[in-house]
């Protein structure tokens, strides 16, 4: 017997700082053709802030959406080099927050993550959470605390009926880029024992019921379905496999057939 749905897949393409406007529109056009038919799984491309525009033009009118891969949290003000989500969400519905990278590279704490994640929920867009631990958290048995911790973070001050918007990104740091991945069952238990029981402790089983857990990490054409018919695991985000018109459309219709929606 397959999966039993509960909540509606979603599949995220992350281009990370690749594609100019050029190639990302080129891109974008590719996708529009090969998933035009996608309607039983949620789409959205994350593309470099430069790029939301054009991209946005191009995809709209389709089921694929578009999303920031950061923002900051005021509308407006003197903040060199951010962009806000007014600026956002003239062109994007969805928004990542606290990429690994950002949090390795940027700066990004568990406090900026939540100021983030209230502002997108105020202006109406859609964040993808990321959290994960790196290889030293995994390797000592830390990774369900840690992430915990994460979630607990992110998700301060923020209600109930504002929580199910969110949708979260559970991304090994060691599986990022790198070819490794989690197990599936791995990264099934893990996202039921630090994301979907912190969640029903901070809200409800109902609530906790409701929002979307994408695993990410190393996610390719070859290993979407593994992850995809796990209970747990309601989509992916996808980095270097989104970068490429075949492989991002192989790895929706793998998990399409998996599922058999
Ligand atoms: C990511 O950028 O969030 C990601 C998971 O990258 P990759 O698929 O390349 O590991």
């Amino acid at each position: 017997m397959g999966k039993q749905i509960m909540r509606k897949p979603f599949i995220a393409g992350n281009w990370k700082m690749y594609k100019t406007v050029a190639e990302g529109v080129a891109l974008a056009e590719g996708l529009k053709q090969t998933l035009a038919d996608v309607t039983t799984m949620e789409l959205a491309v994350c593309t470099p802030a430069t790029a939301l525009m054009a991209v946005g033009q191009t995809l709209a009118g389709s089921h694929i959406g578009v999303g920031a891969q950061n923002m900051f949290w005021k509308d407006e003000g003197a903040f060199t080099g951010e962009i806000s989500p007014l600026m956002v969400k003239e062109w994007a519905q969805y928004v990542i927050l606290g990429h690994s990278e950002r949090r390795q590279f940027f700066g990004e704490t568990d406090e900026t993550v939540n100021l983030k994640l209230k502002a997108a929920l105020a202006h109406g867009l859609t964040p993808i959470v990321c959290i994960g631990e790196s290889l030293d958290q995994n390797k000592a048995g830390e990774t369900v605390d840690f992430v915990g911790s994460q979630m607990r973070g992110a998700f301060t001050g923020v209600s109930a009926g504002d929580a199910v918007k969110v949708v979260l990104a559970y991304e090994p740091i060691w599986a990022i880029g790198t070819g490794l991945t989690a197990t599936p069952e791995d990264a099934n238990r893990i996202i039921k024992a630090a994301i979907r029981d912190v969640l029903t402790a901070l809200y409800d089983a109902e609530t906790a019921g409701a929002i979307r857990v994408q695993y990410g990490g190393s996610v390719k054409p070859d290993n979407m379905a593994d992850f995809i018919v796990m209970p747990e695991i309601d989509g992916a985000l996808v980095g270097g496999a989104s970068l490429k018109v075949d492989s991002f459309t192989a790895i929706v219709k793998n998990a399409i057939a998996a599922l058999s929606v």
